[in-house]
């Protein structure tokens, strides 16, 4: 039996989509070759690259608004330092949410001067600072909308004339926004888009070119955007997947019709974290809890191996806390079931009744 996978990512995927990549590992498009020894500039590969950057533009909102999309390699990790690469010219502005937020500055204090205009690192990030103000000669505004690790999420974006820039790595297409507020966001694809190798980038042509400093070619937005995302071979494969997932979501009714699924799978796991006696939520505000990865606690330390052996028996994988945080995290991607979380939330009403 498939385990009920709440892993942090990578994750979950729709079981449809690995069996179309499986096959196409052995016989892709039916010209008996696999996938992975086709040249990248292949017809057959330039149309799952074309097609899979539409879609991420098409779900987002932002096809023919002067936006383009790039599946780039090194992870959202590379972009913590592309980003200010292109867009820093003396200063930036950071919101600080978690341990991406802070990597991000640190990639970018080595371009320019940063401004942290809030942070809520002091309280081991467990809520999302709120009424800051952001400098209006900044270069350009920094955010992560989901925390994955915390398990904080931003419900409200800040207003601001200069570029807004989001890690979107672990809520990407799970819930409606205006994108169009946004000029750059970016996404590693080991959450809701595909496996992990490939980061999507999705950015407003008319912030680029401003900065003085030269540029690598490897780093250079315009230079990927100018060679449609092939300035080098890409990776094949998780471009192919994240294509795959992209389909499946607009199978799915797209972005609004997975958010209201992945409503329901949130408010049924929180309301048993705030009923059950035997846990409590790590998040200091309701409010500030991410739709995407819940953290929670046992009360009592003594019942862990009792939790531990029902989840284990109930085939549920994947829900231990980040080192960081301690406890347990489930995470709740775009493919992960209703009722999966309905098994978890069994599974801790039965330690409950057992107790
Ligand atoms: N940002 C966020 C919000 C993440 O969750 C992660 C990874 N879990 C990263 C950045 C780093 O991504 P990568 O490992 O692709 O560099």
């Amino acid at each position: 039996m498939k385990k009920h996978n709440f892993s942090a990512g990578p994750c979950i995927l729709p079981q449809s989509v690995l069996q179309q990549a499986a096959a196409a590992v052995k016989n892709f498009n039916d010209l008996n070759l696999s996938l992975l020894e086709i040249s990248h500039r292949s017809k057959d590969f330039v149309a799952v690259m074309d097609t899979a950057r539409s879609l991420a533009l098409t779900h987002l909102g932002l096809q023919n608004k002067g936006y383009q999309a790039l599946f780039l390699q090194g992870g959202a990790s590379m972009q913590f330092l592309m980003t200010a690469y292109n867009l820093l010219e003396k200063k930036a502005a950071y919101l600080n949410t978690g341990t991406w937020s802070d990597k991000a500055i640190k990639e970018a204090k080595l371009l320019g001067e940063v401004v942290e205009v809030a942070s809520s690192k002091s309280d081991n990030f467990n809520y999302i600072p709120k009424n800051y103000s952001i400098p209006g000669d900044a270069d350009y505004f920094h955010c992560t909308s989901n925390n994955t690790i915390f398990g904080t999420q931003l419900q409200q974006f800040p207003e601001t004339d200069i570029p807004m820039v989001c890690d979107m790595s672990s809520d990407i297409f799970s819930r409606q926004l205006d994108f169009s507020k946004f000029d750059l966001i970016y996404a590693g694809a080991q959450k809701n888009m595909g496996p992990a190798g490939a980061t999507l980038v999705v950015v407003k042509e008319e912030i680029l070119g401003k900065v003085s400093r030269a540029i690598p070619s490897m780093l250079n937005y315009k230079v990927q955007i100018g060679k449609e995302s092939m300035f080098n071979t890409p990776s094949v494969f998780a471009v192919y997947v994240s294509m795959l997932t992209l389909q499946w979501l607009e199978d799915a009714g797209g972005i609004s019709a997975i958010e209201k699924v992945n409503n329901q799978k949130a408010a049924l796991l929180y309301a048993e974290i705030d009923r059950n006696s035997l846990f409590e939520g790590y998040v200091a505000k309701k409010e500030d809890r991410s739709k995407m990865n819940a953290t929670f606690n046992l009360k009592d330390e003594q019942l862990k191996a009792t939790f531990d052996d029902t989840l284990k028996q109930a085939g549920i994988s994947g829900i231990n806390g980040h080192r960081s945080v301690g406890g347990y995290r489930a995470s709740m991607y775009n493919a992960l079931p209703l009722e999966s979380v309905a098994v978890l939330v069994d599974v801790m009403q039965t330690v409950e009744k057992g107790a």
